[in-house]
């Protein structure tokens, strides 16, 4: 298919494409919030984090994602403090590398593709740039150089996405969740009170000796 974009997980053993990935199908964005960061730390991976503790995004529908190799070893995980937030975060298990975020049900098509896990050279052809950054509130480094994403911007086109999916049925095309029941193919894992103040720790240490000085100014 055309605007096929591909990713791995850092060992190879879970790989897949995103159809139709391009600057008019989805959007792509750094996320700065507390939870990508708490995730990231928690699994180990804050090396896929930049210099600021951002996450490169693309957002799209979750019927352009195609599982190539190793649908098996996707497992997911809720990060927030509150379990009943709906955000549902997905990981490659066999080398703990998080890949996607969704909703916690397949009736929602929202879909983010973690950007770190594609060829940047590619992610750039085809997506085109960053429209900036959000949740600048929680960045863990200097980011005053770069500019906001407009979420009223992202959250009309998410909704109207959404909306389109639900009304011709494309959100039951997803092969994370069960069309018949709506559920996640993996169980998810709700970090635990400790496992997250343990994450936050880590950005906390990561940030005052990456970005102290330039904080304080
Ligand atoms: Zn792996
Ligand atoms: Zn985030």
């Amino acid at each position: 298919m055309a605007n096929d974009l591909v990713f791995q997980c850092r060992c190879g053993s879970v790989a897949g494409v995103l159809h139709d990935a391009s600057a008019r199908t989805g959007l792509r964005y750094v996320c700065h919030c507390d939870d990508c960061q708490a995730y990231a730390h928690h699994l180990g991976r804050a090396d896929m984090l930049d210099p600021a503790g951002g996450t490169a995004a693309y957002q799209t529908n979750a019927s352009r994602l195609r599982i190539t190799r190793g649908l098996d070893k996707l497992a997911s995980m809720k990060v927030a403090k509150l379990a009943m937030r709906p955000a549902l975060r997905w990981y490659a298990a066999c080398c703990s590398t998080p890949l996607f975020a969704t909703f916690d049900t397949g009736q929602r098509s929202f879909f983010v593709l973690l950007l770190a896990n594609t060829d940047p050279k590619q992610a750039d052809a085809l997506l085109g740039p960053s429209l900036g950054i959000v949740w600048r509130k929680f960045a863990a480094g200097d980011v005053s150089d770069r500019k906001d994403a407009s979420i009223p911007a992202i959250l009309w086109r998410m909704l109207t996405r959404e909306m389109n999916a639900r009304l011709n049925g494309d959100w039951r095309n997803t092969p994370l969740f069960d069309p018949a029941t709506g559920k996640p193919i993996a169980v998810p894992y709700q970090i635990t009170p400790e496992e997250r103040a343990k994450a936050e720790a880590s950005i906390a240490k990561l940030s005052s000796s990456s970005a102290g000085p330039a904080r304080a100014r």
